[in-house]
């Protein structure tokens, strides 16, 4: 974890306090939504849609958004070494996300519409959902189904540790099939609800191996993680990308084990 990240993190109050925010300003009638189209080294040029990670309340930001609580349940274990924290020392990655986590919770129509229109401008191909964050409820999920049955040509994916939601979904056949379903395993947690769903072809399993134990064994490993001689430390292999490898994306694997989550 990046050191500056450390400072922002207020264990004890469970809030964030991110510096130089104050510059940043929200006007919920002027902002469209977007998926960010950056890209970065992990993920290479993948469509990817934020929110703010962990049961923080985020503090300090402008008008609506000050005090906005972070998207993530079920979080207690993974939130302190959540890999989204580091890239919390730049203000406009809190800032954005937050509008993110905003606009879902109280503007879903005009998400919807915003990146519908981006879809079809852009001609999106791969859209990662929440690299950043959680589902939050069935509202918002039925709003990615949406867009992914309005745009079948493109590949929506999510990992999640909500698998109730998704669960739901699944079982009434509401998840179409260019929408890639990933239960997060984690030791026990995960493996049986992904176990009720695994032979529907659009759902996986990735779990998150970092040596205890593994509930669901694959021979399969992300190869954007490598572990480097005995040290049992994973290292990213900065030559492989999500956009090249695809495995969690549209291949038929079923199982993936990460070293790192
Ligand atoms: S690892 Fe995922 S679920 Fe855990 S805090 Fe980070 S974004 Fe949230
Ligand atoms: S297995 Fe491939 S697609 Fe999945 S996270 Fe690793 S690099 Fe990305």
């Amino acid at each position: 974890m990046a050191k500056e990240s450390k400072q922002l993190f207020h264990e004890d109050t469970k809030t964030v306090t991110p510096s130089g925010i104050e510059t940043y300003k929200f006007d919920p009638s002027k902002h469209t939504y977007a998926f960010s189209l950056v890209g970065n080294t992990k993920m290479g040029a993948i469509a990817s849609w934020s929110t703010l990670l962990g049961d923080y309340r985020y503090m300090g930001l402008d008008g609506d958004l000050d005090g906005i609580k972070g998207t993530c349940k079920n979080c207690g274990a993974c939130k302190m070494s959540c890999y989204v924290r580091s890239s919390y020392r730049f203000p406009g990655v809190v800032q954005s996300q937050a509008i993110n986590t905003w606009g879902l919770r109280h503007e879903l129509k005009k998400v919807e519409s915003d990146l519908a229109a981006q879809i079809e401008r852009r001609h999106v191909k791969d859209v990662r959902i929440n690299q950043s964050g959680e589902i939050e409820n069935q509202r918002q999920f039925a709003m990615w189904c949406r867009l992914a049955i309005r745009f079948p040509e493109t590949n929506f994916y999510v990992y999640t540790k909500m698998y109730d939601i998704v669960g739901k979904f699944l079982d009434n056949g509401d998840v179409p099939p260019n929408f890639t379903i990933l239960f997060s395993v984690w030791h026990e947690h995960g493996a049986e609800e992904y176990k009720k769903y695994s032979h529907l072809p659009n759902v996986k399993a990735f779990v998150y191996d970092d040596g205890v134990n593994c509930h669901l064994p694959t021979k399969c490993y992300c190869p954007a993680y490598k572990v480097i001689g005995k040290s049992g430390k994973a290292k990213m292999d900065h030559s492989v990308s999500c956009e090249t490898c695809r495995l969690c994306i549209d291949s038929k694997l079923k199982v993936i084990a990460c070293h790192e989550h």
